[in-house]
């Protein structure tokens, strides 16, 4: 439920009224605008009776909300949030664009890709260092190694850094990355949300492939809840009864999550389709539909790429998407 108040309310009467509704057991999360004071509460609303509410000459009007998404809702929060990552906006009108290798393979892959994705526009570098792969055969990432690799790039570039955390006890290795994603697989870990709650890093949070919008929203309030508003939501593909392409790129994801939330949206259309010729299009698609950046990856050589080879554009390819999309962004896009 939220409540709107009039402009300039009476302090003895928000007093009043807060108390009141204290005692109804649930929390109050005050939002003051310049205009408008909302006034949302958190918790089972369902025996407030909403007219009683609206006796305080104070109150201007009152709404039942559905979503169980309380400090993710754009009802509660009406301007887009931004993000300051090391220096750089994510959100609120700019457009980011974070690429690199699915993982980090050697010193000499990662500073070379870092260096051509900088040069053709990139604001962030992203590279896995421990990689939640199907197979426990298949490459597992050069762990403790591979993020001393990406601190390398980034002294290199000055390029921020994003990689993937699998798990709380590796946490201390994250204190130089400047984001942490939260990969689909451990999308509903509630508990690394809940403590990831605890810090102000930004969290890349991707959706699982088998989630819903509210179950992603949901997911990202365990970590606003705690206490972390920096969020980044991020669309990767869900799994359909398609399988031509590796999962089905839900571009749906971009305006309905914006319109459910104020929290910036990234597209991860390399993982959505598996298929690095279509990867341009779903880019470019992405930005067309209101998105506020991408992942995208890139491989010096994708054929001998340790993880994700066939998905990965090659530092041309990535190139040419830049031009591509500093054409359609023109106004946008801040890099550069
Ligand atoms: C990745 O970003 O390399 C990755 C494993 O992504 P996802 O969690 O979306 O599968
Ligand atoms: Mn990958």
């Amino acid at each position: 439920m939220i409540i709107i108040l009039k402009e300039k309310p009476d302090q003895l009467q928000l007093d009043s009224l807060k108390k009141w509704l204290t005692r109804q057991n649930v929390t109050l999360h005050i939002s003051e605008g310049v205009r408008q004071t909302i006034v949302g509460l958190v918790g089972d609303t369902s025996a407030i009776d909403i007219d009683i509410v609206k006796q305080w000459d104070i109150v201007d009007d009152v709404k039942r909300i559905q979503e169980p998404f309380k400090n993710a809702n754009r009802k509660f929060h009406p301007l887009d949030t931004v993000i300051n990552v090391s220096g750089r906006q994510v959100g609120g009108g700019g457009f980011t664009v974070i690429a690199g290798p699915c993982s980090v393979e050697s010193e000499e892959q990662i500073i070379c890709i870092a260096e051509s994705v900088k040069a053709s526009g990139a604001d962030m570098l992203r590279g896995g260092a421990f990689k939640p792969r199907t197979s426990p055969y298949a490459f597992q990432g050069l762990r403790a190694e591979g993020i001393r690799l990406l601190l390398k790039a980034k002294q290199a570039t000055g390029l921020p850094i994003v990689t993937e955390l699998m798990d709380l006890s590796q946490i201390d290795l994250f204190a130089d990355v400047d984001i942490i994603q939260i990969g689909a697989r451990n999308m509903q870990n509630f508990e690394m949300l809940r403590q990831l709650g605890k810090c102000s890093k930004p969290i890349l949070l991707k959706r699982g492939f088998a989630n819903t919008y509210q179950e992603l929203l949901m997911s990202a309030e365990y970590i606003m809840a705690a206490g972390n508003p920096n969020v980044i939501l991020c669309e990767r593909g869900v799994r359909t009864f398609e399988t031509y392409t590796r999962n089905t790129f839900d571009i749906a994801a971009a305006p309905a999550l914006k319109n459910l939330s104020h929290l910036p949206v990234f597209m991860d259309p390399s993982h959505a389709c598996g298929v690095s010729k279509f990867v341009p299009s779903l880019a470019l698609a992405s930005a067309a539909v209101g998105a506020d950046g991408l992942l995208i990856e890139v491989h010096n050589n994708p054929s001998c790429a340790l993880c994700d080879g066939a998905q990965s554009l090659t530092t041309q390819a990535f190139d040419e998407l830049m031009v591509k999309l500093r054409g359609i962004l023109p106004h946008r896009y801040i890099s550069k």
